[in-house]
């Protein structure tokens, strides 16, 4: 281990830079380096850094109160955090639960859905079904439920036993001779096949990112198929969990993804945009009849963290959901998102290595392949993701690079989630520096 520090790591070689400052879009380090935060961290930091209506509202919370435990105490800010986030809600999502991240929200939701049939008398339903290349973080019960092998593969012995299924991958998996909509379709007659073959009295929930995040860069939903699994869904009294930790809270350019699939989940998980990086907080929005099975049942969900609800962070999320409401946020992730998108199409579209380029709102992936016509993708042994993300720190350009998995199905991609209110010229910088990142390691 590096001697000059006693942090442990992710990267246990190597010491990170010292982060000093943030400031709208940049983080400074120690020796007066700017960064470009072209990746909100990992798709977190949605108002930047030192946003000032965010740092009064937690400031503001902290002088009267810092921590009350929920079996004591409820708080006025958690109250109306609670109620800000209902009131943007799909139909019939009725309460929200508070934890402090991404991870506890997945593990939440599970729990959640295995009480709910516990409670009203189908405890025979045992089995998730979720996706491959999929995401839903580390601790044990998210990560049974992911479908990155990379991540999975040591730890196998500790994971419940799920089962997966093809995630919504159209560049690859699409054949050339169906439509969008049939690809759905056949992806959908895949997840059907597999509730059968577990028994669909036997199935409590399928988990799915709506938009695909850290695996694989980006993998957008193709028209229908979050119909289609929600129609199967319901023929089976099976629970659907959007997972929207990563894609949620106006990522896409709307509240929550899944509006612009035209479906509502049993339970929506969120986080990373929740709070903005500026407090650790994530939360399950839950519809009614899951409460209700609870009320009525044993009265008690019974899981629970020290920090659910901490009076701080639920302060920092109300205020940057405020901020984005105030300022048209929304709007302008969409109107700034196509400007991204349009420039990362101008000068990125016929580069030889890149394979392909996807995305909504301010949430992009761009696929590198080491042939464009055989879609090969790079050895993972070159790592070029990990080469890729120190020539762009180099550059000052935070990205978030992703690469290859023990199944060799995950090559090499980049993923871009700068802030909400990156202005056109920082978007444009970021384009810039990523171009001349890309051209150092390939
Ligand atoms: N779910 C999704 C879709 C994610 O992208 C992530 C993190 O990247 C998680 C869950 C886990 O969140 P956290 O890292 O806050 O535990």
């Amino acid at each position: 281990m590096n001697p000059d520090t006693r942090v442990f790591h992710r990267q246990l070689a190597t010491r990170p830079p010292l982060a000093v400052k943030g400031q709208g879009v940049h983080l400074f380090d120690a020796e007066g380096r700017a960064y470009i935060d072209a990746s909100g961290g990992a798709a977190v930091s949605c108002l930047g850094h030192g946003h000032p209506d965010v740092l009064a509202a937690m400031h503001a919370q902290i002088d009267q109160l810092a921590y009350a435990h929920t079996s004591f105490f409820t708080t006025e800010v958690a109250e109306q955090l609670a109620d800000q986030l209902v009131s943007t809600a799909p139909a019939g999502m009725s309460h929200v639960y508070f934890v402090s991240g991404g991870s506890e929200a997945v593990e939440s939701a599970l729990k959640m859905a295995r009480q709910y049939f516990v409670e009203i008398g189908q405890p025979q339903r045992e089995h998730f079904i979720a996706r491959r290349q999929s995401y839903h973080g580390n601790t044990l019960g998210a990560l049974a439920v992911g479908g990155n092998e990379w991540r999975r593969a040591q730890f196998r012995p500790l994971l419940i036993d799920v089962t997966h299924v093809a995630p919504c991958y159209e560049y690859r998996d699409r054949h050339a001779d169906e439509t969008p909509e049939q690809y759905g379709q056949r992806l959908v007659a895949e997840l059907a096949e597999a509730i059968e073959r577990l028994g669909p009295d036997k199935v409590m929930a399928f988990v799915a990112e709506t938009v695909g995040g850290a695996t694989a860069g980006v993998l957008t939903p193709v028209p229908g198929y979050f119909k289609g699994v929600r129609e199967l869904c319901d023929r089976h009294g099976i629970l659907l969990i959007l997972d929207e930790v990563m894609c949620g809270m106006g990522r896409t350019g709307t509240l929550h993804a899944c509006e612009q699939e035209g479906v509502v989940p049993d339970l929506l998980t969120v986080a990373k945009g929740l709070g903005g990086g500026y407090q650790p907080i994530g939360a399950v929005l839950a519809q009614e009849r899951i409460v209700d099975a609870m009320r009525q049942g044993s009265g008690l969900f019974q899981h629970g963290h020290t920090y659910l609800g901490h009076a701080v962070a639920c302060a920092a999320a109300l205020a940057v959901q405020r901020v984005i409401q105030r300022d048209g946020l929304l709007a302008q992730v969409r109107e700034r998102g196509a400007y991204l998108a349009s420039r990362l199409q101008a000068v990125l579209g016929e580069h030889p290595h890149v394979g392909d380029i996807r995305g909504r709102g301010l949430f992009w992936g761009i696929e590198l392949v080491q042939d464009r016509a055989t879609r090969q993708w790079f050895d993972p042994s070159l790592k070029l993701h990990a080469r890729l993300k120190a020539a762009a720190m180099a550059e000052g350009l935070m990205i978030y690079p992703m690469g290859g998995t023990v199944d060799g199905r995950c090559g090499d991609h980049v993923l871009l989630a700068p802030p909400f209110i990156s202005s056109p010229e920082e978007l444009d910088a970021i384009v810039d520096r990523l171009v001349r990142a890309l051209a150092q390691v390939m």
